[in-house]
């Protein structure tokens, strides 16, 4: 999904509803002194295509599984036992880009001692107690951490604690890698074992408020997503996915936004991923991009139409949980000057005089439609749309548009691209009693689910 899938926190807080006041709730609960109610976000993960590090490829790699699913009986699936004895901090390092698209500069803050190195040499090139706040930049030939110039253009900076590491308004467990790229700009890449991540991806993405088993299978789907990006990653890359809702949304162990300490992950969503530790899903025997979204509205979307490496379990399936959303119906009007310009940027038609649709929302098709002039005509999908207009317009790629007297009224279903796993749809049947797999067996009918051994 295009970057105009993706949301502001105010978005999603309109979403929520009741649902806000019991967010907050949860977090004054649970969040440690001082650090505020957080307010995730429910995203859409997608492969990250467009930012490169350095002069690094980053390519996704089509899924290699193809053919029928092979969705067998519901009595055929038993449930697979989390790998309790595993130590989440002995799981694979994922690599995190924290500066999706890079930057001419970002603060750096290290709590405790520490020591930078030469990424992938042994040479240590400084050490301190600590670091107050400072910023890093590109110099001609390397990187520049306050006042200190380094002859390299890629470092790493090891913290002796497990949260010491803050980059702009973020602190992060792990070690964190620096780099100057070709373009003049420069990015930092968080290091960290998966299951420490995913702590943070759960209530970056999903309500604390939301029930322990939609949280469950969030941390089951966000898992699959991170070692399918893992396993994808260019041999070049130096990065595995991105923080940000491109691919899913980590915010760390705790950020400031509007000038307020909020908590990035919880005893919460810790409990989630450590109750579904090592659990993925795989079709074929192979892992596949668990790709999901926020609100499929009433079911989901066929991935093919979406994203070139959908495995093809990732077909339409009804989804009744999601009705609660405050997207599972929406509606919008756009003036006519500024859809007409949308229409043509794709063909030059002088006015728009008839609108055809094909494809229906709740069809499980993104909705297609073609525009007419009287002389030319042009087709658009609801996916090309949304991208002509500014993000958050077009909620989904489902609607009809209608003809009004000075705009043009969209009536939409969803929040997001609506391929597999539905966030509030997860909600809602873990709320009439569905555990966590078979929450994900709903989504990904004909997957199966393994444990990583760690
Ligand atoms: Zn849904």
């Amino acid at each position: 999904m295009a970057s105009n899938d993706n949301r502001s926190p105010g978005d999603f807080q309109k979403s929520l509803g009741v649902w806000l006041s019991l967010v907050v709730l949860m977090f004054c609960a649970v969040g440690a002194v001082q650090i505020d109610a957080h307010r995730p976000l429910p995203s859409h993960a997608i492969p990250p295509t467009a930012a490169r590090v350095a002069n690094t490829k980053r390519v996704p790699q089509p899924g290699a599984d193809v053919g029928s699913p092979s969705v067998g009986p519901a009595s055929a699936r038993t449930d697979v036992k989390p790998d309790l004895s595993a130590n989440p901090s002995k799981s694979p390092l994922i690599r995190v880009n924290v500066t999706p698209g890079g930057t001419a500069s970002f603060r750096l803050e290290i709590r405790g001692p520490y020591s930078i190195h030469e990424l992938g040499t042994s040479k240590r090139l400084s050490k301190s107690d600590s670091l107050a706040a400072t910023v890093v930049l590109p110099t001609a030939t390397g990187l520049k951490i306050g006042e200190k110039s380094y002859s390299t253009t890629q470092l790493e900076v090891i913290a002796k604690e497990s949260a010491a590491i803050r980059v702009d308004d973020h602190l992060y467990r792990g070690a964190m890698r620096l780099f100057r790229r070709t373009d003049g700009l420069v990015s930092a890449v968080n290091v960290l074992p998966v299951e420490e991540y995913l702590a943070s991806v759960v209530d970056s993405e999903m309500p604390a408020a939301f029930p322990a088993a939609a949280r469950e299978a969030q941390a089951i789907v966000s898992r699959t997503y991170a070692f399918y990006q893992m396993a994808h990653a260019d041999p070049a890359a130096v990065y595995d996915l991105f923080s940000s809702q491109r691919s899913q949304k980590y915010q760390g162990v705790e950020y400031i936004a509007a000038g307020r300490r909020l908590a990035g992950e919880s005893e919460s969503s810790r409990q989630a991923v450590a109750a579904t530790r090592g659990i993925v899903c795989t079709y074929r025997g192979k892992l596949f991009c668990t790709y999901y979204s926020a609100v499929c509205g009433g079911r989901t979307t066929d991935g093919s139409q979406i994203f070139t490496d959908a495995v093809d379990i990732l077909k339409p399936v009804t989804c009744d949980g999601c009705r609660d959303s405050e997207y599972h119906r929406w509606s919008v009007s756009i003036g006519k000057d500024e859809f007409l310009k949308a229409v043509q940027q794709k063909g030059a038609i002088t006015k728009i005089a008839t609108i055809r649709q094909f494809e229906s929302p709740g069809s499980g098709k993104i909705s297609r439609f073609e525009f007419s002039d009287g002389k030319k005509t042009v087709a658009l999908t609801g996916v090309e749309l949304r991208e002509r207009l500014p993000a958050g317009v077009f909620r989904s790629p489902h609607f009809t548009l209608h003809q009004e007297k000075t705009s043009f009224r969209a009536d939409g279903r969803g929040h997001g691209h609506g391929v597999g796993f539905c966030q509030w749809g997860a909600r809602g049947l873990a709320l009439t009693g569905k555990k966590s797999q078979e929450i994900v067996h709903h989504y990904y009918p004909g997957a199966k689910l393994e444990v990583k051994k760690y």
